[in-house]
């Protein structure tokens, strides 16, 4: 059969297109050979990227676990330095890895743009904060000891990233890790290798030590990633970003594989993408752009909703979106668009009403040529589907795509209680203009975050996390750092 092959762009610095793994400052192969990334918007073969597997985990590993000495023995100034150099590169370099970005993940290369600068604030901010990780000293309840406390990094981390964010999800976790003075091994996903191994190459320029950063590319059938968890006690972090059930094995293999360890170095695994509640009070703002991984429910107060100027707004920007988009919106590769197609599906057939559906997206009949016209059923065009009710596949799944079920709600407790029912809890959004409800549905909303007349909530400077299944631990803002450090208690007697 012959293989669609996808030529990558044309590069400024092409040294930035890495095949290989970086382990210990080396470029190296891995133990299974290679193994295919391909492009989301065709289908076509990119590149073969290096196949880690056990053996290059341990390697990686080991490397990292040599190199935290010196690394932690570094002054905080030295290391943000580094790390501002880092960062510098990275911006440096930023049309060129947006253009890599979009060449394996598939999102709009504005959007590449958008988090390349995303990422690398995360660098900066952290090259900062490095420098303010501040011990305290405890009034004594003894005359003759003192009680200190020294904020320490937890040592060796392992991250594991997911395709949605290639370059931002890594810098989130690897630069409190540095700052804090911990090594790190990153498994990207395999899906997006290119994007994690071109920020191991302006590491290595911005002369971070060999080992303390290093990036093991895998395959999925290989997961030498899951490897990576098993190696303790010198793994003392795993970071993870990902789905929910994935999360959970971790948790799980952790756990089984070491019970104390984990006790001591108390993993997290904040679980980012889920599905984001807003409830709309006032709807005088127009939806916005959304994240385009992250599937929002819509919930409009019932006297707006009759009067449609909301839905007609809400889909006139889906259309927007779409066209500004070329209709590459929000979506990678086909089993993405299949799961959003399906709900919308689902949901038509259980009498919703679907944005773009009216006009035959949804519809049985046409849809074999909607998808084909949508790059043979890679993308999804941005999508509002009204009238759902709770027990739709839709209002259940996490679709992945661009697709916005509509809810009607009537007060503030039933749209706040909608909101809190879902096992999910990273991020809700609502817009009202009076301050007692904004305090009150804030409050009462059980989610990580909350944005309040507006979607735009995430900067570096803020903890981004959720609660219930979307995990634990907070990364960002000044606490991102403290998931790096341990606490240690020093009491010194005879004083
Ligand atoms: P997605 O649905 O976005 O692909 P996943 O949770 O499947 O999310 O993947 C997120 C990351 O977790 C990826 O780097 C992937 O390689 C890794 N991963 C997936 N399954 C496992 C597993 N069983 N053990 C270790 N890592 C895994």
């Amino acid at each position: 059969m012959l293989q669609r092959v996808s030529a990558l762009p044309e590069f400024n610095d092409g040294a930035l297109v890495k095949a290989q793994a970086y382990l210990d400052g080396q470029w190296c192969d891995g133990a299974h050979g290679r193994f295919e990334v391909r492009n989301p918007a065709d289908g076509g073969r990119l590149i073969e990227v290096a196949n880690c597997g056990a053996t290059d985990a341990q390697r990686a590993i080991d490397a990292a676990a040599r190199a935290l000495p010196a690394w932690r023995a570094r002054t905080a100034k030295e290391r943000a330095v580094l790390l501002r150099k880092w960062f510098d590169l990275m911006m440096a370099a930023q049309e060129d890895l947006a253009k890599l970005m979009t060449a394996e993940q598939g999102k709009p290369l504005a959007e590449s743009r958008g988090e390349i600068a995303y990422g690398a604030s995360f660098i900066d901010w952290f090259a900062e904060e490095g420098r303010r990780i501040y011990g305290d000293t405890i009034p004594t309840h003894a005359a003759d000891k003192r009680l200190l406390v020294f904020k320490e990094p937890v040592g060796v981390c392992a991250a594991i990233t997911p395709w949605n964010f290639p370059n931002a999800m890594i810098t989130r976790k690897a630069a409190p890790a540095l700052a804090a003075g911990c090594t790190i091994v990153v498994k990207p996903a395999e899906q997006t290798p290119l994007s994690a191994l071109a920020i191991a190459e302006l590491a290595d320029r911005a002369g971070v030590p060999k080992g303390v950063f290093n990036v093991l590319t895998g395959s999925a059938s290989v997961r030498s990633a899951a490897r990576l968890t098993a190696q303790l006690p010198l793994v003392r972090k795993l970071s993870f970003t990902g789905s929910t059930q994935v999360g959970r094995i971790l948790m799980r293999q952790s756990a089984d594989d070491a019970q104390e360890a984990l006790a001591r170095t108390g993993r997290q695994r904040p679980v980012h993408r889920v599905r984001r509640c807003r409830p709309r009070r006032r709807g005088r703002r127009r939806a916005r752009q959304q994240v385009p991984q992250c599937r929002p429910d819509l919930c409009v107060h019932q006297p707006l909703l009759r009067a449609c100027r909301h839905l007609r707004r809400l889909r006139a920007q889906a259309r927007r979106q779409g066209r500004a988009a070329e209709g590459r919106l929000g979506i990678r590769g086909r089993r993405a668009a299949g799961s959003a197609d399906r709900c919308g599906r689902d949901g038509q057939g259980a009498g919703a009403r679907g944005g773009r559906s009216e006009q035959g997206r949804h519809g049985a009949d046409r849809r074999q040529a909607a998808r084909t016209a949508l790059g043979g059923g890679m993308f999804f065009e941005p999508t509002v589907i009204a009238n759902v009710t709770r027990d739709m596949l839709v209002a259940r799944e996490e679709t992945f795509g661009p697709l916005a079920p509509l809810f009607r709600f009537t007060d503030d407790a039933e749209v706040v209680a909608a909101a809190n029912s879902v096992e999910y809890g990273l991020a809700a959004y609502f817009y009202a203009g009076n301050v007692g409800r904004i305090f009150r549905v804030a409050e009462q909303l059980e989610f990580g975050m909350v944005g309040v007349n507006t979607g735009l909530i995430s900067t570096e400077i803020a903890p981004f996390g959720g609660v219930k299944q979307s995990g634990y631990g907070r990364e960002g803002g000044k606490y991102g750092i403290d998931e790096y450090l341990t606490v240690k208690y020093v009491c010194i007697g005879g004083v």
